[in-house]
């Protein structure tokens, strides 16, 4: 009966001090959101006591009635949200989905294509220090160095080179629009299977400002707790029941035991937030934020990559300041604007330096700042870099002070989890 406080002082006082961090600093992180108090409770509730080896119906657990439940609707209000025959709510994370998808359609040793990790791809699509790169053959296509985009005709070149079993399409870093079509008609083309990993940007084809890869890959995966806005973990789409069956056996028994059946509540409790008309207006909301800050950030002398953006993330290429992506992040990051250094395309330094931030708008768009304060966010970054491009010791103490009391003014009118 004790609470949180009284049973262990010591982490309640770490998960305060996360609440404090997340209230007054601005949250630039692509990758990362606020989810409701309805998927924050419906995480931490009992359904974490639950083994629930199987599928709904199906399990090889008793007493699992109510987990049944929650499982179903995440399944029922997924399918309905992206206009899937089929959905997976197991994966407990991204990388387990994309090995799921790994462990239905390939063979060790076979040959797959990805967006190269120095273009915006992620670790999962055949870096060679994750399973996917050690255990699989990665062939790499990448982005043209005039433009920052991806060359279809050189992926359709490569593909009929390297005769891939998979080509998988979506990353980290990529900030322009995918031709699924063309994807899929490559693969076609070669006899591949057709992986979208649509983890960053599944929020907006939730919301319906981007082209939905459902109708084209054979198998769709993505994380739930980027732009979609539920707990971290991951969920698989497909329309093809052959390979439904396929991918439900790499989850359960290929990869996983018991599901996190209060993720899978939480999951729940997102898509069907999803579904509702307000997060159509959330997802237009973050693509204008982020065209709004990359004209700001361009407005003070920064390039972006590729020119701008298509969806909610941008790469700030520094060079134009002469500065390096690891200072620059750090020096953000006192000025309480939190983001992550991020390595561009034919990047000269090395990845813990990088020459670039990648810098994303779902989450301070959830608190509800618009064009106005993402202009603002804007201005501040740029200030705090110009002194940082003055500064021979890599720190600019009195525009970060400063820029984080206006950091803290701003947030203090967006309030979150009042
Ligand atoms: N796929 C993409 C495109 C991602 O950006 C990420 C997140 O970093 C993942 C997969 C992996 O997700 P997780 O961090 O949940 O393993």
């Amino acid at each position: 009966t004790a609470t949180l406080a009284q049973a262990d002082p010591e982490i309640a006082a770490a998960i305060k001090g996360e609440l404090g961090r997340q209230r007054h600093e601005i949250e630039l992180i692509a990758s990362e959101n606020i989810v409701s108090r309805a998927v924050l409770e419906a995480q931490g509730s009992v359904m974490t006591n639950k083994y629930a080896e199987g599928y709904p119906g199906a399990r090889y657990y008793g007493g699992c009635e109510w987990v049944d439940v929650a499982e179903t609707l995440a399944i029922e209000r997924a399918k309905k949200l992206f206009g899937a025959g089929f959905a997976n709510v197991q994966p407990n994370s991204g990388s387990q989905m994309n090995q799921a998808a790994f462990l239905a359609l390939l063979q060790p040793g076979d040959t797959f294509m990805g967006l190269d990790l120095a273009a915006g791809g992620h670790l999962t699509h055949g870096s060679p220090v994750n399973m996917s790169g050690k255990w699989f053959k990665a062939a790499h296509y990448t982005v043209r160095r005039e433009d920052q985009i991806i060359d279809m005709d050189a992926v359709q070149k490569q593909a009929e080179q390297v005769k891939p079993k998979l080509i998988i399409a979506g990353g980290s870093a990529y900030s322009r629009a995918w031709d699924f079509k063309r994807f899929r008609e490559i693969a076609d083309s070669v006899g591949a299977y057709l992986l979208v990993d649509m983890a960053h940007f599944a929020g907006l084809v939730a919301g319906g400002v981007h082209a939905s890869p459902v109708p084209h890959a054979h198998v769709t995966t993505t994380t739930t707790h980027k732009s979609l806005r539920g707990p971290r973990g991951g969920l698989i789409l497909t329309n093809d029941e052959t390979l439904a069956k396929k991918l439900n056996s790499a989850i359960f028994p290929g990869l996983q035991g018991g599901p996190l059946m209060h993720v899978i509540a939480a999951k729940a409790v997102a898509f069907a937030e999803a579904l509702r008309p307000d997060f159509k207006v959330y997802a237009k909301n973050v693509v204008e934020n982020a065209k709004a800050l990359a004209e700001t950030l361009r407005g003070h002398g920064l390039d972006i990559v590729s020119g701008g953006t298509d969806n909610h993330l941008m790469l700030v290429d520094l060079r134009p300041k002469g500065l390096k992506g690891n200072i620059s992040e750090k020096a953000l990051v006192r000025a309480a604007i939190t983001c992550n250094k991020n390595g561009i395309p034919f990047d000269p330094e090395k990845p813990f330096v990088t020459s670039g931030l990648r810098l994303g708008t779902p989450a301070a768009t959830t608190r509800g700042f618009g064009v106005a304060e993402f202009k603002q966010v804007g201005g501040m970054i740029a200030e705090v870099l110009n002194a940082l491009a003055q500064s021979p010791d890599g720190k600019a103490p009195l525009v970060e002070a400063a820029i984080k009391e206006r950091v803290k003014a701003l947030t203090d009118r967006f309030p979150i989890y009042q």
